[in-house]
């Protein structure tokens, strides 16, 4: 039997064939690579996956040795894997990077075993490129959270940032740049790279280069606002630093913004030696993680703003109680300073108050020697000898007199008194002397006291007018033409409870203060101009006198003035306001204190001038009636409640006038007279004092005027008579009036003598002066009444103004006061008040006008016409 004939050698040769080809076809189309390597280090057999992966045709990878295609790094471990194989070892694995034909690398891993002729190697390679490369992101982002984590501030991670992500993605260099918003453009902060790189000139340029947005790498990624990639800045045209890159062979680059909301804050940039192609997860990555960097640097930042401004407060607060330290030291310094330098003043004005005090006791001889000679018979030469030296003594005493009340505010020695005064009476009263000397130079002189200044207030009197009359005596000396004025006022700001604050001035048409001398002449021994003092004279302590007393009255003193124009002195001071419901001292005591009364005062008519009186009863309604009565008219009133009290008293105090009852327990009210006069022959004062008897009996009142007396008044007193009598022996104008005249006209008393001395010492000029002026002064009156009515208050201001200088001639200044004052309301248009001031000065011109017939009278008439009305007197009285 025979079938068909098989050849096996055919079948075995096709079974070959068939597998060849199926190993042919796996081979080519095996996506890993398969290779087989000579032992001489060249490629023998390559499946086309070397081409897909690498890029290279397979004759030019056979062409050249494998190692030339090995990553350099690698070179040496891919070696000694060879070596191994060659030298028998059984299977190897290994990784290594292949440098595909665009100048990439890819990671392959090598599965290796000696070929059968054991000097060959086979081996196939899969690409990993793409495991190691999401390796290696994690590796960064995790490198890179760690830092943010762990870094103080944006300078520590910085660096750290740039060495985690060039080692864990493999890159060589990286760079952060900052935004400058001021100059608009991109600067270097810092540049990492790996130890063993060397690029110094693509450093140098990297960190001195500013890009503006769009140019390079970094001005590309902040213009785009996203992250960027080049693969080789070799061939890219928008690489400014390319020049340097060539030189020191960098390629591959990518950047990525750092954000904060919409802000881009930054850029960080990278670079690799080798090429390498964009890598869209690395791209994604770093978009992310830019906005992480932004968000560290913005909290490390506010991180870093806080520590900042803690330490700030801290070193604020180290300051500030190195400051209190010094502050104690200083105040203690200055207070020991303060201490020394008051000390000396004290001493100082020790010094200064002993001598002027030791000066005042010669002086004092001198000018009582200097008056004795002139009471003598004096050749004219003589007399004019004496008088010079007696007015220089004069001026002389006060001027010690000065500097003792200087030295005295300088050793803080000056205590101000604490008495209730009448202000506008002291003031009326104080304005008096003044006057004459403002007459003279022709200056009016006026002063105004608000409504709102209360009547009483608690203080020192004596130093106010002290205060007052320097300013008053300096705006008259100063002032050659035009006029003085004093206000005052209340002062608006808040006191303390019970106290008022008064604000005076005192402003004059003179010449003036240039201003860089205001301040100095508030300082002892200072005048504005040393010219000035030839002139008019003074110490220059008067001002500072002033200042002194001031301080203590807790006010203030200043001056406004303009060369040629004039000066207004202001100063303040603060007073007490006494309590209505208060009450008075021990019935028994010496009553120091002026009081006001406490009962209605309705319009007793005020005295002309405020006197200074004291009243002496034992029994206290007495003296409280007579108190009540005498303030009403508007006079101060000191109490005593003995004779003895009353001499006490009279030692410390100024009085017009004493109301003296004749008896009392001890000592008798003739007797303290006696002893008063007594005293007085030693000073030459004369003290009005008006008895006050139960008796009424002629026998009393001889008793009363023996014992020297001034007058006498019987109880119940009558208190029309009581003012009649004391003023005018308070005045000193009328005879003493053991018999009070008649009513009104006694209310102006004046004295013969002194008109008739101010008429030449000729009695019959006055009689025909006092004729003219009393037919005159009718009309005079009605063309001020008529002016009133017709409310014009030009002709009312001279009308009035003509009627004061012809009331003038007689030195009438109660009356020449009114006028003024008319006259000075109608030129402010003040027709009501100027209507008001005119019912009281119609009266007082009445009465002016009784008492200058009176005086008028030929002295024989006047006797006769005083006897009359004595007669009607008496006749009234039976
Ligand atoms: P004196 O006794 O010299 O007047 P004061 O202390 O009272 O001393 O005044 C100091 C100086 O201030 C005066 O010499 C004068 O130069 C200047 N002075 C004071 N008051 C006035 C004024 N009303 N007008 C111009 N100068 C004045």
């Amino acid at each position: 039997m025979q079938g068909p004939r098989v050849d096996l050698e055919t079948v075995l040769s096709t079974a070959t064939r068939l597998r060849e080809e199926q190993l042919e076809e796996l081979f080519s189309l095996s996506l890993d690579l398969l290779c087989v390597a000579g032992g001489d280090g060249y490629f023998k057999l390559l499946n086309p996956a070397w081409e897909r992966t690498l890029g290279y045709s397979l004759a030019e990878l056979l062409e050249h040795p494998y190692l030339d295609f090995i990553h350099p790094q690698d070179r040496e471990p891919s070696t000694n894997a060879a070596n191994q194989l060659l030298a028998g070892s059984q299977l190897i694995f290994f990784e290594n990077r292949f440098r595909c034909k665009d100048g990439s690398y890819r990671w392959l891993l090598w599965n290796a075993a000696p070929g059968p002729d054991k000097s060959s190697i086979y081996a196939l390679g899969r690409d990993i490129t793409e495991r190691k490369h999401a390796e290696r992101r994690l590796a960064a982002d995790y490198a890179v959270t760690t830092v943010l984590a762990e870094a103080p501030s944006l300078a520590a991670a910085a660096p750290r940032i740039l060495r985690a992500i060039c080692e864990s993605l493999e890159w060589e260099c990286g760079a952060i740049w900052r935004v400058d918003e001021a100059s608009q453009s991109l600067h270097c902060v810092d540049l990492w790279h790996v130890p063993h790189l060397e690029i110094p000139k693509f450093e140098a340029m990297t960190r001195s280069a500013a890009f503006r947005a769009g140019v390079g790498l970094p001005g590309r990624v902040w213009a785009n606002r996203q992250a960027q990639w080049i693969s080789d800045v070799v061939a890219d045209s928008n690489f400014p630093r390319s020049h340097a890159a060539i030189q020191e062979g960098l390629h591959a680059a990518f950047g990525f913004p750092i954000r904060f909301g919409g802000d881009i804050l930054g850029v960080f940039e990278f670079f690799s030696r080798e090429i390498r192609q964009p890598d869209g997860a690395i791209l994604q990555l770093f978009d992310a993680m830019g906005s992480q960097i932004g968000q560290f640097i913005v909290r490390r930042r506010a991180e870093e703003e806080l520590r900042e401004y803690a330490s700030y407060l801290e070193a604020a607060r180290q300051a500030q109680e190195e400051n209190a330290k010094r502050l104690t030291l200083l105040v203690k310094e200055l207070d020991a300073a303060r201490n020394r330098a008051e000390e000396a003043t004290r001493a100082k004005g020790e010094f200064l108050a002993s001598v002027s005090h030791d000066i005042r006791t010669p002086m004092n001889a001198i000018i009582g020697m200097t008056e004795l000679a002139l009471q003598g018979d004096l050749s004219r030469q003589q007399r004019h000898y004496v008088e010079t030296a007696r007015n220089s003594a004069n001026s002389l005493i006060s001027l010690i007199n000065d500097i003792l009340e200087f030295s005295k505010g300088e050793a803080r020695r000056i205590e101000l008194n604490r008495v209730e005064f009448g202000l506008r009476p002291l003031i009326e009263d104080m304005m008096r002397s003044p006057e004459i000397r403002a007459q003279q130079k022709g200056i009016r002189l006026s002063f105004l006291i608000a409504p709102q200044v209360p009547e009483f207030v608690i203080g020192d009197p004596e130093r106010l007018r002290r205060i007052i009359v320097n300013l008053v005596a300096n705006a008259i000396n100063f002032t050659e033409q035009g006029e003085v004025t004093l206000r005052g006022e209340v002062e608006q700001q808040p006191q303390p409870e019970g106290m008022v604050q008064l604000h005076f001035s005192v402003s004059d048409t003179g010449i003036g203060i240039p201003a860089e001398k205001q301040q100095a002449i508030f300082q002892a021994f200072t005048q504005a101009e040393a010219s000035t003092s030839r002139i008019y004279g003074g110490s220059g302590l008067g001002l500072a006198i002033c200042s002194q007393l001031v301080e203590l009255m807790s006010g203030k003193i200043w001056v406004e003035s303009e060369t040629g124009r004039g000066s207004t002195f202001h100063f303040t001071a603060r007073f007490g306001l006494p309590q209505r419901s208060e009450e008075a001292g021990s019935e028994d005591s010496v009553t120091t204190q002026y009081r006001r009364s406490s009962g209605d005062t309705k319009t007793i008519t005020r005295a002309e001038r405020p006197l200074r009186i004291l009243v002496v009863d034992d029994i206290p309604v007495n003296r409280e009636l007579a108190e009540d009565f005498l303030r009403r008219r508007g006079h101060m009133v000191a109490l005593a409640g003995s004779a003895r009290e009353a001499l006490a008293l009279l030692q410390h105090q100024a009085f017009d006038a004493v109301q003296m009852d004749l008896e009392m327990p001890g000592m008798s009210g003739t007797e303290a007279t006696r002893l008063i006069r007594q005293s007085e022959r030693k000073t030459g004062v004369h003290l009005p004092i008006i008895a006050m008897t139960g008796h009424a009996s002629p026998a009393d009142a001889e008793a009363s005027l023996a014992a020297g007396m001034d007058g006498w008044i019987s109880k119940p007193i009558d208190f029309e008579r009581l003012f009649a009598i004391v003023e005018s022996a308070a005045n000193g104008d009328a005879t003493r009036p053991a018999t009070p005249g008649p009513g009104s006209a006694e209310r102006i008393a004046l004295s013969r003598e002194t008109l008739v001395r101010s008429a030449g010492g000729d009695s019959e000029l006055l009689a025909r002066l006092i004729r003219m002026f009393l037919a005159d002064s009718p009309k005079r009156m009605s063309a001020i009444r008529t002016a009133l009515a017709k409310g014009n208050t030009a002709s009312l201001a001279q009308a009035a103004h003509a009627f004061k200088g012809a009331l003038g001639n007689f030195g009438a200044s109660r009356v020449v006061e009114e006028a003024k004052n008319l006259e000075v309301c109608s030129r402010a248009g003040r027709l009501d008040e100027a209507r008001k001031l005119f019912a009281a000065f119609e009266k007082n011109v009445s009465h002016f006008e009784q008492a200058l017939r009176l005086v008028g009278l030929a002295p024989k008439a006047r006797r006769s016409r005083k006897k009359n009305l004595l007669r009607k007197i008496r006749r009234r009285k039976s």
